[in-house]
């Protein structure tokens, strides 16, 4: 039954979803001058309208004569910093929409009391075009079965669990809530053994006990096309761990709740694996010294993130919690989309 579903609505989501990337499957092809002027427009328009309409920014940029119309790297930099205790005090002053047209997301991390994050509808519908593109790198196309390793929100309500698990049907997708006892990582190698998914999308920090346990009782695992990993950092053991026993490429993602929910990616590799490439027509991304300054590529810093498409909560010069470093090189793949360091993210709390 679930097959049939599944097939018949492969043709229809192919249809929908080709007619919806293009746009972002184009993107990735600019050229860096492209991405740069495509970069400054969206960036004065999104300083514009939380000039205009968020009080929080309203006052900084009057406060600090912040003027949009002179806006260059110098005069970007001197915008604060947003971090996860202003959004939190000052939320009210930063939504820059009707709410009740907002979809609410949460932070990302360890923290128990993540900080709710208000996305415009549009801006949502991106971060998923942007992850179907990066999912196409990876050698996804609709209809491959996928499994989903991944932390369930707790703040869900019934009906969107409902709502997900009808989406996941209709996908030949599978989520499951990873949890880190041998139950679990006994019932999911027999899923994995049986159901043969073309591809695991799955959180690096269920990795560990899985891993353990795959080897601890040598079990033979099916040939796979490609692994996904997102959330902490993956550790080369861990990469060359997965390749060794799945027989395939894994493709490393950082993201966070704030640009989406389960949606929130800011940058994925490539089939070149030299780096994760910024999505750099939604994000500028930008890496400070502890006086958060801008410390230019081939430095360690801190990821300071704005947002290029949210115009219901705009987040601006948002320092996250976590290190990296944009890299030098270009990639091999032609994109001139930047990259980002894979090694290096972790979360400072
Ligand atoms: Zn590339």
């Amino acid at each position: 039954m679930r097959t049939l579903v599944a097939h018949a609505s492969y043709s229809f989501f192919k249809r929908w979803a080709y007619i919806n990337t293009q746009a972002s499957i184009d993107a990735q092809w600019m050229t860096y001058e492209e991405i740069k002027e495509l970069q400054w427009g969206k960036l004065k328009r999104l300083l514009r309208h939380a000039f205009e309409n968020a009080p929080y920014y309203n006052a900084m940029f009057q406060g600090k004569a912040i003027y949009i119309n002179n806006m260059n790297a110098e005069e970007f930099a001197r915008i604060d910093v947003l971090t996860k205790d202003i959004m939190k005090r000052q939320q009210c002053n930063l939504i820059a929409f009707k709410k009740s047209k907002l979809h609410c997301h949460f932070t990302s991390g360890t923290s128990a009391n993540p900080v709710r994050v208000f996305r415009d509808t549009a801006a949502d519908f991106s971060a998923r075009m942007d992850l179907y593109r990066a999912n196409l790198w990876a050698g996804w196309k609709p209809g491959k079965r996928v499994v989903w390793l991944w932390p369930e929100q707790k703040m869900v309500g019934v009906l969107e669990k409902l709502r997900r698990r009808a989406v996941e049907f209709l996908k030949n997708e599978k989520l499951f809530n990873p949890l880190n006892d041998e139950q679990y990582c006994e019932s999911l190698t027999e899923y994995i053994r049986i159901k043969k998914p073309a591809i695991i999308i799955l959180y690096t920090s269920f990795l560990r006990r899985w891993l353990e346990y795959i080897q601890c009782h040598h079990v033979a695992m099916p040939v796979l096309e490609a692994i996904i990993t997102t959330g902490d950092t993956l550790s080369n053991q861990q990469r060359e761990l997965l390749k060794e026993i799945f027989k395939c490429n894994v493709f490393n993602r950082y993201g966070a709740g704030e640009f989406g929910g389960d949606f929130g990616m800011i940058a994925s590799e490539c089939d070149a694996h030299m780096g994760m490439h910024i999505s750099a027509e939604r994000f500028i991304i930008e890496v400070v010294d502890e006086k958060n300054n801008p410390v230019g590529p081939g430095k360690k810093g801190q990821i300071v993130i704005t947002d290029l498409e949210n115009f219901g909560m705009p987040i601006i010069r948002y320092k996250i919690g976590d290190i990296g470093m944009i890299m030098n090189e270009r990639c091999l793949c032609g994109r001139a989309l930047p990259l980002l360091s894979h090694s290096l993210f972790r979360k400072i709390k």
